[in-house]
């Protein structure tokens, strides 16, 4: 099945908006394995809007419109696709009904007249209940079997009424079931990570295989159209095989809900490790991905925020000689923090008062990680640009240190190396004790 996505709206062609609903419909498409070939965006005008529809009516089977379904004049979706299917617009009683409950609800909003142009709904159509807005959704199957899906602008009422309605929908067309699994990848750019699958892309049919970029990180997932589970389990498999094959262990989960910070906490209390920050340019924001893991509390010591030269010296004990030769983002400082780090943990025993595991002095149990870097606008050479980083961690008494060099702004290179840095004590604990 071919699905066209229409968004709209002229705030998005003047670029007053950005059209994250195109972006959020593609990916929903992709993990249905609806096939999307074409993204229009118009604005809101009744003779551009009239040949975008006829021109998608043309060559997809399913129109999906997000935008337009407001009260005002300049809304135009639910009018024009009557007007090209030859189609009433009709007033829905229960529609009409939700509308004065939200007024209701939402005291002190009062109702206006133009606002009952949204219980207005093309004939034969489905409605779908929004429950964070008044203008519904709607679903046109046409006399050709093709099938329009209205769906109102705003996100928040976009992705819930998609989720909870339209998901399913579009799901039941399809014959069978879908079956879906997901692999994470870090430590690879995202276009290295797509060259090296670009022959299974090339060729899939099914499974699909569809890449998600996040930052630092490249999401896969694989999605077979199958007669029952056990089917679509069988197809999804030797792809996943492939994958960690070719990724091996720059794949740091298979589970949907599992993110890196998630890995690495469970990986330090797997082995009943301990862990110490040290932070420059992050300024705690590594230590903070740590605190969002629930259970963070069983293997974090200590956040160290150093951000001047007198801190690394003072609370790391990185040596004045080495900051004064090398500089603050060199591999020299970095594996002193790191080193630093992990002998400061202090008070802290981690897992020996519970844990006989024979290991008395447990130093191989501490373990640390180390960001110093340059974040930039400012402060970039052209020995180190900005976007040098160096990140070094502690793990069973080994220090490791890496030079990085990321692009994008401030705000990307910290993110960057935070995930970087997650990515290194992962696959260093791994070495170390798997
Ligand atoms: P409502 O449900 O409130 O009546 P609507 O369906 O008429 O809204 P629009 O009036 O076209 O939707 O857009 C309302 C708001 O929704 C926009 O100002 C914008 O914030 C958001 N929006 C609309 N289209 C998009 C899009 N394609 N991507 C992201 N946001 C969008």
């Amino acid at each position: 099945m071919i699905a066209e996505l229409i968004s709209v709206g002229t705030e998005i062609l003047l670029g007053n908006i950005v059209n994250t609903n195109a972006n959020y419909l593609a990916r929903k498409c992709a993990e249905l394995g609806i096939t999307n070939y074409y993204q229009v965006s118009v604005g809101d005008n009744e003779e551009r809007l009239t040949d975008v529809i006829k021109t998608a009516l043309s060559r997809s089977q399913i129109l999906i419109f997000t935008g337009g379904l407001g009260p005002t004049k300049d809304d135009l979706t639910k009018e024009v696709t009557a007007k090209v299917l030859n189609k009433k617009l009709i007033e829905d009683s229960h529609t009409k009904e939700r509308i004065r409950e939200y007024f209701t609800r939402k005291k002190g909003l009062e109702i206006t007249e133009n606002n009952w142009k949204q219980a207005l709904i093309i004939e034969g159509s489905t409605v779908v209940d929004n429950h964070n807005g008044t203008a519904p959704g709607l679903i046109v199957k046409t006399e050709e079997e093709k099938i329009i899906i209205l769906l109102p602008g705003p996100p928040n009422e976009l992705h819930p009424m998609f989720e909870e309605a339209i998901f399913p929908y579009l799901n039941k067309l399809q014959p069978g079931v879908l079956y879906s699994e997901m692999v994470k990848i870090c430590g690879i750019g995202e276009s290295k990570a797509e060259t090296m699958i670009q022959d299974l892309i090339a060729h899939q049919t099914n499974p699909t295989i569809a890449p998600y970029a996040k930052t630092g990180e490249v999401h896969l997932r694989i999605t077979a159209s199958a007669s029952d589970m056990t089917e679509g389990k069988a197809l999804v498999k030797p792809v996943v095989e492939e994958l960690q094959k070719r990724f091996s262990t720059h794949i740091y989960t298979n589970k949907e809900e599992e993110n890196l910070e998630d890995v690495v906490v469970n990986l330090l209390a797997k082995h009943k490790l301990t862990i110490s920050t040290a932070e420059s340019c992050t300024g705690g924001l590594l230590t903070g991905r740590l605190v969002n893991v629930a259970g963070a509390s069983e293997v974090l010591g200590e956040g160290f925020i150093t951000y001047s030269n007198e801190a690394k010296e003072k609370y790391l004990k990185v040596s004045h000689k080495t900051l004064e030769k090398y500089g603050a983002v060199s591999k020299e400082t970095a594996a002193e923090m790191a080193s630093g780090a992990c002998e400061n943990i202090s008070g802290y025993d981690g897992y020996t008062v519970d844990v006989n595991d024979g290991d008395d002095n447990n130093t191989g149990r501490k373990t640390s990680l180390a960001i110093t870097g340059i974040a930039g606008p400012g402060g970039g050479t052209e020995e180190k640009p900005v976007g040098t980083v160096y990140i070094g961690c502690m793990v069973n008494g080994h220090v490791r240190v890496k030079k990085y060099q990321f692009k994008g702004n401030r705000q990307k290179v910290r993110e960057y190396s935070v995930i970087n840095g997650l990515d290194l004590l992962r696959t260093s604990i791994i070495e170390e004790f798997e």
